[in-house]
């Protein structure tokens, strides 16, 4: 039997975004609608700038809740369902960056904001390396935040690629990141390609040819010896084993499976 990938926010229907909009709204915040029903937390130790912003936020409709520390603003990020998180890079406690990072690993879908005034390339770089979704170089006009914030939270309910899951295996397109259960998979740009392919075609065998088709590219002059290395090394970071997978099968002549039931065969 051939399972389809499960999807998320909307299960792959296709929807009006004002449709996806109140979808979303309800099945967040129950009651709530448009972006009344949108929950952001600022995390930002400039204090006379948090309220200014919190405020700004309000009056558009938005739930808004301050951290003005790094810990904090982890902590927060945690414990609440926040569709936006904005995020200082400069705090106390906690860097902010080490912040996104931690959300990341632990919140696929929370959108994330980065808000600094730090202007250098690097941060820049290793902000969205950590997952961030966009990034705001102080100092900035509140328009042009609120322009940001509004565009982040419609790309997320419309265009944003859906989360593949297959069993306790998510993997997000947009930003090339998976997960096994909680736990954030550490990938190769390789790895994270071969599992999204065989996540698309779960249960199905998966030719090492094809893998490098669509891995590699058409032109690609490869053995398939440089797949089974790949795959070797995808199956031990998911603590998998090849004489008794879990996850991918070798389907003898025919290539790898993803298993899509625990259990023997
Ligand atoms: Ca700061």
């Amino acid at each position: 039997m051939r399972a389809t990938p499960k999807t998320y926010p909307y299960e792959g229907e296709q929807r009006s975004g004002e449709a996806i909009a109140s979808l979303w709204a309800k099945r967040r915040h129950p009651g709530g609608s448009g972006s009344a029903g949108m929950r952001i937390l600022i995390v930002e130790d400039e204090q006379d700038l948090a309220i200014a912003l919190a405020r700004g936020l309000r009056r558009q409709g938005y739930a808004v809740d301050i951290a003005s520390t790094g810990e904090e603003g982890w902590e927060k990020g945690e414990v609440h369902d926040y569709d936006l998180v904005i995020l200082d890079l400069n705090l106390p406690e906690m860097d902010g960056l080490e912040v996104c990072r931690r959300l990341r690993a632990s919140k696929p879908d929370l959108l994330i904001l980065i808000l600094t005034a730090r202007s250098r390339l690097e941060d820049k770089v290793t902000g969205l390396d950590l997952g961030a979704d966009d990034y705001l170089v102080k100092p900035f006009h509140f328009e042009e935040l609120t322009a940001r914030v509004r565009a982040l939270l419609r790309r997320d309910l419309r265009v944003r690629e859906p989360i593949l899951q297959v069993r306790d295996l998510k993997l997000d397109p947009a930003s090339r990141t998976a997960w096994q259960g909680k736990r954030r998979l550490e990938l190769t740009a390789k790895e994270l390609s071969i599992l999204e392919y065989l996540m698309r075609h779960p249960g199905e065998a998966v030719s090492q040819e094809k893998l490098i088709e669509h891995v590699w590219g058409e032109d690609a002059d490869l053995f398939t010896g440089s797949v089974r290395v790949h795959i070797h090394s995808l199956r031990r970071k998911l603590g998998d084993d090849a004489e008794n997978p879990r996850y991918i099968e070798t389907v003898v002549g025919q290539g790898y499976r993803l298993r899509v039931e625990e259990g023997s065969v």
